[in-house]
C-alpha cells in the first residue's frame, strides 16, 4: 500500500486548537511516518533532517556548548571533519582519535562510524559505550540491517539516509535516531527553531525505500562479499578493505594512474560520488581527501546489477591497470 504524501505547509485549527500538525517546519505527516518506520529498525525515537550533514549540524549544535570537545573519529566521513572545522569558529574544538581503541578522556561528545567511510575501519562500540561522553554512532554504510548502535550502548545513531536507507540516488535526507524520547524531543526542538528540515518528498522516497531495506542490502552484501573476495586474488588489487557485511567496499592499486584507469574504465560501474543506491558507483577518494586516502584507493558502492556483470565490468578496467 502507498504511504499518502502531504505536501502542506499548514493545516487548520480545530475550532481554534492548533492540532499535531499546524506547520510542516515543526512537522508533516509524511515525514513522521517516515520517522516511525525508521526508529522501529533501530529501535529508538527517529528524526529527519534536510541531510546527512544537516542531522551532524543539530546534533552538534544540541549537544555541545562553546569549549567543548569531540573526540571524532579520524576515519569517519571526511565530511564530519569538515564541519567540526567549521564549527571551531563557534568554540567548539575537537580532537580525533583511533576508534579501533578507546576515545580519548576528558571530552564531551564520542563521534565514532561503522564501518567509516572510506576506509572501511569498525569502532570498539564497547570502548566507546564504556565513556562517559554520550556517544553518537554514524551507521550510514551499515544500516540497521547489520548493526543496531543502541544496542551497544551508543546514545544517538547518525544515517545519511541519502544512501541506503532511501537507496535510489534521488533523495538528500539525513537522521538521528535517540535512544531516549526526552532526548528526541529536545533535538526536535531545535530542529524547528534552525530550520534543518526534511521535505515530505524526501520523506516519502524514505519510506519508499524502506520498504525494500533488507532485500536490497541483502544482495548489496552478497555482491560485495564476492568481489571483495575477487578483488583480493587479482594481480593489480593491493589491499581489500571490506568489514564482511555491507555493500560498501575499498581496495587499493598501485598509483594514482592506475586508480584512474580503472575508474574511468568500468562502463557498468558509475565513476560518480555517493553510495548506497542501486546502481554501483566507484571513484577515486583521493581527489577529495588527499591528506588521508592513498592515491590508489577506489570506493566500490555496490549495487544490485548482476554479480557477474559487475565483476565482468572491473576486470576489463583492472586489466589497464596491471
Ligand atoms: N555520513 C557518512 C558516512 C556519509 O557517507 C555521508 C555522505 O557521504 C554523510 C554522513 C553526509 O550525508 P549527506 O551527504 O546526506 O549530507
Amino acid at each position: 500500500m502507498e504511504e499518502p504524501l502531504d505536501r502542506s505547509t499548514t493545516w487548520p485549527y480545530r475550532e481554534g486548537e492548533p492540532g499535531p500538525f499546524h506547520y510542516a517546519r515543526d512537522a508533516h505527516p509524511t515525514g513522521v511516518e517516515a520517522e516511525r518506520a525508521l526508529g522501529e529498525l533501530d529501535g529508538g525515537d527517529a528524526l529527519l533532517f534536510a541531510s546527512g550533514t544537516g542531522a551532524a549540524t543539530a546534533l552538534a549544535l544540541a549537544l555541545l556548548q562553546p569549549g567543548d570537545t569531540v573526540a571524532l573519529a579520524q576515519d569517519a566521513y571526511y565530511g564530519t571533519g569538515v564541519l567540526f572545522r567549521e564549527l571551531e569558529r563557534w568554540g567548539l574544538r575537537h580532537v580525533l582519535f583511533d576508534q579501533t581503541g578507546a576515545p580519548p578522556a576528558g571530552v564531551q561528545l564520542v563521534w565514532i562510524e561503522a564501518p567509516s567511510n572510506p576506509l572501511l575501519t569498525m569502532p570498539d562500540l564497547a570502548a566507546a559505550a564504556a565513556h562517559p561522553a554520550p556517544v553518537v554512532c554514524d551507521a550510514t554504510a551499515a544500516t540497521p540491517l547489520h548493526l543496531r548502535p543502541l544496542e551497544h550502548g551508543c546514545d544517538y545513531v547518525l544515517h545519511s539516509a541519502t544512501k541506503y536507507l532511501a537507496g535510489h540516488h534521488d533523495a538528500l535526507l539525513g537522521a538521528v535516531v535517540c535512544r531516549r524520547g526526552e532526548e528526541a524531543a529536545r533535538l526536535q526542538e531545535l530542529r524547528t527553531r534552525t530550520g534543518i528540515v526534511a521535505a515530505p518528498d524526501a520523506a516519502w522516497l524514505l519510506l519508499r525505500g524502506l520498504k525494500t531495506l533488507e532485500v536490497r542490502v541483502e544482495r548489496q552484501t552478497a555482491s560485495a562479499r564476492e568481489l571483495a573476495e575477487r578483488l583480493r586474488e587479482h594481480a593489480a588489487v593491493q589491499v581489500v578493505r571490506y568489514p564482511g557485511f555491507g555493500g560498501l567496499l575499498s581496495f587499493d592499486v598501485a598509483g594514482a594512474a592506475a586508480a584512474h584507469a580503472i575508474e574511468t574504465g568500468t562502463r557498468l560501474i558509475a565513476n560518480a560520488t555517493s553510495l548506497g543506491g542501486v546502481d554501483s558507483t566507484m571513484e577515486s577518494r583521493h581527489r577529495w581527501e588527499p591528506e588521508r586516502v592513498p592515491p590508489g584507493l577506489l570506493r566500490l558502492s555496490v549495487g544490485l546489477e548482476p554479480v557477474a556483470a559487475l565483476w565482468d565490468d572491473l576486470r576489463v578496467a583492472l586489466a589497464a591497470a596491471v
